[in-house]
Order: C-alpha cells, then structure tokens, then sequence
C-alpha cells in the first residue's frame, strides 16, 4: 500500500515541504516527469519547486508507456545527474504515474525494463517516488502495477516496490480535464468495481473498497446533485477505492479484451474499456445498463468500426493477447472459464467493436 498521503484542494502546495527532506544531497536531483498538457500552464509549472540541479521532464500522454521508454528515460537521467536521483515525482494521469513508477524501480535494477514485467520481479527497492494525479479513474496512483507494453507483451511490472512512496491528491489539479476524457477515464474506474466486485477473486477486503468506488461512480455520473468541485474529490477517491479494490482482486472482460484493442491498434486504456464494455451484456448485464444510461446522460459518443477493416491474422493478435490474460478470465468466468471464452467467441465479440 502507498504509504503516506496527502489529500485536499490546493494540497500541491504542500510539494516542498514534502520532498525537501528526502534530498540525499545537492548532486542528487529530484526528476519531475510532468504530462506535457502542463507545458507553459504556469498556474501548475511554477508551482513545481526546483532547486540545486532539478529537472522538469515533459511527457506526452498521446500513446501509452513502453518499456523501450523507460530504458530510454533512465539512461537520460543516469547520464545528466552526477548522482543517482533524490526521487522521481509524477505529476499527470496513469501514462505518466506509470512512467513514473517504472523509471524508479529500473534506475535502482539492472537490464530491461521488459526483463521485469511480470509478477515480483523486481529486487532492489526503487528509488523514492511520488504520484500526483491529475486525472482521476486508473487507480494508477494506488495500485502495486505500472503498465508498459513492451516487444512482446503488454504486461504490468507488478512488485512491492512499485506502490508509490507518497501520493498527493489535490483535486484542483484536475480542474481542465476535456469531458470525454474525464468520462473514458472515471469510466476505468467504474469498470474496475464492476469487474472486482462481479469476479470469483473477491474477497471482504476488495469489496468494501469496491462497493464505495461504485456508490461514488454512480452518484458521480447518474445524479446532479453536487457542485463541480466536489464532484472532482469524490472522482479522487472514487480512483482511489476502485485501485484498492483491484490491487486484492482482479479486473475482468472489459480489460482482457481492450488490451487486445490496445496491443493491435493503440487504442487508449479508458476509450478502449468503454468501446468493450458497451458490448458486454452477457456478462454483466446490469453494470452495462447502468454504462448506458450514464454514456447518454454525458453524451458520449463512443467510436464504432474499429474492427471494420482487420484480416484474420489482426484478429487473432487482439485474441492472443486476450486470451492470455488467464486471470483475468478465471477472475470473471470462473475455473473453467475455458469451456465458453473460445476463440470464436472472441472474435465475434470483437467483431461486433
Ligand atoms: P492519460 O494519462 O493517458 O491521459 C489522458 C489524456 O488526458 C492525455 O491527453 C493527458 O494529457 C490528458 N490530461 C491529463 N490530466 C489532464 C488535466 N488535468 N487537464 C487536461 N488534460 C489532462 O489517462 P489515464 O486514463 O489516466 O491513464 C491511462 C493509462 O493508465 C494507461 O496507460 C493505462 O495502461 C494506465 N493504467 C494504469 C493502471 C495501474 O494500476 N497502474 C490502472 C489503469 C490504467
Ligand atoms: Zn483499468
């Protein structure tokens, strides 16, 4: 578990006091990776306390995080500080928390990033990092993954190093998130409750954080009845509770099978649940209803056609990746999970995207 954290509207500001006593020395910097929406946004970037040789690392969020991006980021750190950095501070939604877990794990583990993605992994404790969403929904800043897609997989470094060593939520930062975005992304977390509290893994202590996350959700996105500002805390915590879910439990079919979507057409982790999620009523039949009812309320358009287009040989890479994905489906269907998730009922499935 993350475990310090600070939570309140403007509580960014608390930034260096915080981190100040975690500088090992004046050679050893602390590493912003910030999400490059914030470039020339001064009400966010001055407030980013820089001193001695600290560095501000822009990062575009337009594709999701490789491993190959990782390596790259790491040997740029290694080779423009004297010493081993102080710590690395994320400061974006899950691309960049996640980019940001996995350059502290690698700049303190030899090799690849791709060497550890997988389960446990890891052997030396990262260096100390911090998390600080501006996009509320992935969990990302609770939870024990950083997900990278790497040559061969799209596989999370999954590692009691990972969690985050302090996380400020400040849901100020979230303030110019697009509408469809906050959608697609507060959508992950509603998705995440549903496939954690539906799934044969669940157990009492996923489930108390699950059922909060998914009260939060459908207040959030079914009623009006609270202000702007309060709705962008509840999302906080909603992000959070649904990580926390998650982190003792599983995801599901939403999740198998848009990282497919992802592995083959780069589709983004939020929109690409939404577009699964849409078609899954055999599996969670109310949930999906309720999906419904909340994409019209939003006026959420959700792209169709996505497999319009793709020959046998595409559809099977997006199966592959599904399909390997065994704890997702045992979570969701259960042990013999392998006697109705065929690869036929996939691709129909798919087909339907
Ligand atoms: P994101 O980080 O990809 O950002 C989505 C878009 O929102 C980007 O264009 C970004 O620039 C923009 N944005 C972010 N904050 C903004 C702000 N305050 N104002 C304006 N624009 C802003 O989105 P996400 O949905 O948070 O993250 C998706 C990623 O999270 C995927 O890579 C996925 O694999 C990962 N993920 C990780 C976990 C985990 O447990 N580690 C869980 C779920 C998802
Ligand atoms: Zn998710």
């Amino acid at each position: 578990m993350v475990p310090r954290v600070v939570f309140g509207r403007g509580s960014f500001n608390q930034l260096n006091e915080i981190i100040s006593p975690k500088r090992l020395n004046v050679h050893a910097p602390f590493i912003f990776l910030v999400d490059d929406v914030f470039k020339g946004k001064s009400w966010l970037t001055s407030r980013i306390p820089l001193s001695y040789n600290d560095n501000i690392i822009y990062i575009s969020a337009k594709e999701e995080p490789k491993t190959s991006q990782v390596d790259v980021l790491v040997e740029q750190i290694i080779l423009n500080s004297k010493e081993s950095p102080s710590g690395i501070i994320g400061i974006g939604g899950g691309t960049v928390l996640d980019l940001a877990k996995a350059v502290s794990i690698m700049l303190n583990n030899e090799g690849e990033t791709s060497d550890y993605q997988g389960w446990d992994l890891v052997k030396n404790p990262a260096v100390y990092h911090v998390g600080i969403p501006t996009i509320s929904g992935t969990g990302a800043e609770v939870s024990r993954t950083t997900v990278l897609t790497g040559p061969e997989k799209k596989l999370g470094i999954n590692s009691d190093f990972t969690p985050f060593d302090q996380v400020i939520l400040d849901s100020e930062l979230t303030k110019k998130v697009p509408k469809d975005q906050w959608f697609y992304t507060g959508m992950d977390c509603f998705i995440h409750c549903v496939e954690s509290l539906n799934g044969t893994y669940l157990n009492a202590f996923s489930q108390s954080y699950g059922e909060k996350a998914f009260e939060l959700c459908k207040e959030l996105f079914l009623k009006n009845t609270i202000s702007h500002t309060e709705a962008q805390e509840k999302l906080m915590m909603a992000s959070w509770h649904g990580g926390m879910s998650i982190v003792y439990s599983q995801v599901g079919v939403a999740h198998a099978m848009s990282y497919g979507l992802s592995y083959l057409l780069g589709t983004k982790h939020g929109i690409g649940n939404c577009i699964v999620f849409d078609h899954l009523e055999e599996y969670y039949p109310e949930d999906v209803k309720l999906f419904k009812e909340m994409k019209q309320k939003h006026n959420i358009q959700l792209p169709t056609g996505l497999c319009a287009n793709l020959d046998d040989e595409d559809f099977d890479v997006m199966i592959n990746i599904a399909i390997g994905l065994e704890p997702l489906w045992e979570n969701a269907i259960g042990k013999n999970w392998k006697k109705t998730i065929t690869r036929e009922k996939l691709k129909a499935l798919y087909q339907k995207m």
